[in-house]
């Protein structure tokens, strides 16, 4: 096995153990959509779109009281390293459902009843956190769409690599590092909406990366906010919060 972290405390891409790879987030960029966002996390390159509220098709699925929310995760062919099946596999199926648990809390959907509520997330290049990148371009591409919410959602992924904690794993530390914990939250409403862990970490590890992947949010949300002002205020100065 190669080292993941180097004698300087290094990983293979020359980031400290605390740092998040760069990243970058736009807001509005496909014409079509309600709402769009694409976000670069790393060599991450992904587009989330926004399509509602919407008449339900087929009209069975309508809910009297609330919006239908859809999401689809979806993964080129060209995004890995070997060709993927365009064909949704197990792991996508299962990601649209956590995807979707996870931006649900943050929506009011009672505010759209007998509509739907459809995100598409196309993942164009993944490089390890591609759900938790997902999940932060679609809550600001829902944010674009003018849908009705309670706070942004923001996601960022921590782990254990060469036996130390780490911030945003990239692909190689994602498949040969020893643990894997994705998490979102709502940062204003102090909610956590999506919890995965791949992997087992001791009570004081798991405390040191959930706060680690907590300020991990903190600068990504920043990101996310400065980004829908960007749009809608024609400037990336941001907005004192009161
Ligand atoms: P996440 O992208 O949320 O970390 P996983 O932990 O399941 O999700 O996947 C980690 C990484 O493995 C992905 O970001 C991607 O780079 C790579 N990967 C996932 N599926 C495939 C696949 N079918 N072929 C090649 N690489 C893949």
């Amino acid at each position: 096995m190669r080292k993941l972290i180097d004698e300087n405390g290094l990983r293979v891409d020359g980031r400290r153990v605390d740092e998040l790879r760069p990243i970058k987030i736009e807001v509005g960029v496909l014409k079509n959509a309600n709402g769009s966002a694409s976000i670069e996390l790393g060599k991450n390159k992904i587009i989330a779109a926004v399509y509602g509220p919407k008449e339900v098709h087929p009209k069975h699925m309508a809910r009297p009281d609330r919006s239908l929310l859809r999401c689809r995760y979806h993964m080129s062919p060209f995004s890995t390293e070997t060709r993927k099946s365009p064909a949704p596999s197990r792991r996508e199926v299962e990601i649209s459902k956590v995807i979707r648990e996870a931006l649900e809390p943050a929506l009011i959907l009672e505010d759209y009843p007998r509509t739907a509520i459809d995100v598409y997330i196309e993942v164009l290049q993944a490089d390890g956190g591609s759900r938790v990148a997902s999940i932060t371009a679609a809550s600001t591409a829902l944010a674009d769409a003018g849908i009705n919410m309670r706070d942004l959602v923001t996601g960022c992924a921590v782990g254990k690599v060469d036996g130390q904690i780490v911030l945003d794993l990239n692909d190689i530390e994602d498949k040969e590092g020893e643990v894997d914990m994705p998490i979102a939250i709502m940062l204003n409403l102090n909610q956590i909406t999506l919890f995965q862990l791949e992997g087992i970490l001791t009570p004081e590890e798991f405390k040191k990366a959930f706060e680690m992947a907590l300020e991990g949010c903190k600068k990504i949300y920043q990101i996310q906010r400065e980004a829908l002002i960007k749009k809608y205020f024609g400037s990336s100065e941001p907005i004192p919060v009161e």
